[in-house]
């Protein structure tokens, strides 16, 4: 059937600006890291990234490396953007990284000129698109110069193959080292994207936040559902399906007697707000105004509308957030 979007697809989405650039996310942003590759069904997959943009989702997040296999999920929404999106093409914030092995040849891994500006290219004709939004290097490479991988990204940008830049669970002070290279070549860096949770709270330790507000650049953070632990899925065992039972990322092990103290304490408190543990963590994640969106990930449109109704409740109290605090002790 063809495919035409919500008109009231606007109606209650809520923007936000990345750093001090020009570009306004989504709160809540939708990646394609597992279960959209060639395991998954098509016409489900297809129906949940469709449901996500008649939400007020304009951003796909995805990579040369997720699947499975590695290119699966790149080549699945390309197939969405032929058969549905073409015409928004406009309204999309498309990303891809390269960077992360996806392949034993040395040329499909790690920072170099050859490994991200090849990977680029074939993600483009993946994705049957003359151009990403944002292009990003998945992952420090200690064994390149940070020279070579930010002078791929700028190329990536002078070749108009990419809009704008990130990159992807860099420390904090290789990050300032790129953002200050980039700046210097006239192409600053736009996001920064890090795993930020209830569950992981290393962007406040580690001088991320901070950095991003000096540096004027935005996070877009992963994971903030800790991959479905901070849902109330788990509370009582693993149901079947879930990413725990069959994810090479999510250990069963996971599930034990101290995830489920503090699991049940934030469960607590987001039912005095009559809300979910799900959608309380991802209004959490959203407090801090460096944080520019949450990619979030889905196995249903109804886990992603479920989640979009978290930027309805009110912000969380002083005392709420202290309530949290406690809780993760
Ligand atoms: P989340 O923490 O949001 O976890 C998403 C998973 O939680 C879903 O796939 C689903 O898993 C479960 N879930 C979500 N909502 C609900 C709900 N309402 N009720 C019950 N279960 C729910 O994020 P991800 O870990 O998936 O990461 C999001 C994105 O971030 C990725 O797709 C990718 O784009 C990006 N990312 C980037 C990385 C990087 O290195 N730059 C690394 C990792 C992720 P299920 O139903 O299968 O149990």
């Amino acid at each position: 059937m063809t495919y035409h979007a919500a008109d009231d697809r606007y109606a209650k989405a809520q923007f936000r600006r990345a750093g001090t650039s020009g570009l306004d996310f989504p709160a809540l942003s939708f990646g394609l890291w597992q279960k959209f590759g060639t395991d998954h069904p098509y016409e489900k997959n297809r129906a949940t990234v469709l449901r996500a943009f008649d939400l007020g989702i304009t951003h796909f997040d995805n990579a040369d490396r997720y699947g499975p296999p590695h290119r699966a999920a790149q080549q699945f929404f390309g197939r969405v953007l032929r058969q549905d999106l073409a015409p928004y093409r406009d309204e999309l914030i498309l990303t891809t990284k390269a960077g992360n092995p996806i392949g034993a040849s040395p040329y499909l891994k790690g920072g170099s000129r050859k490994s991200l500006l090849g990977s680029l290219d074939h993600s483009l004709r993946d994705l049957g698109t003359d151009y990403v939004d944002i292009f990003y290097s998945h992952s420090p490479d200690p064994t390149t110069p940070l020279e070579e991988t930010v002078g791929a990204l700028v190329s990536a940008v002078q070749q108009g193959k990419t809009l704008y830049v990130g990159i992807s669970n860099y420390p904090t002070d290789r990050a300032h080292e790129a953002a200050q290279l980039l700046r210097r070549a006239g192409v600053p860096l736009l996001v920064h994207q890090p795993r930020y949770s209830l569950f992981d709270r290393r962007p406040e330790e580690n001088g991320l936040l901070d950095l991003a507000a000096a540096d004027g650049f935005g996070l877009v953070v992963y994971s903030p559902l800790a991959q479905g632990l901070l849902t109330g899925k788990y509370l009582d065992g693993i149901p079947a399906g879930a990413r725990a039972e069959n994810s090479a990322f999510l250990s069963p092990d996971a599930i034990d007697d101290d995830y489920r103290r503090r699991a049940s304490a934030l469960n607590k408190i987001a039912e005095a707000r009559g809300q979910s543990l799900a959608q309380l963590a991802l209004q959490w994640v959203l407090r801090r105004p460096e944080v520019t969106s949450a990619i979030v990930g889905a196995s249903s449109a109804e886990q992603l509308e479920h989640n979009v109704q978290a930027l309805s409740f009110a912000p969380l109290t002083a005392e709420e957030l202290a309530l949290i605090d406690e809780a993760l002790t």
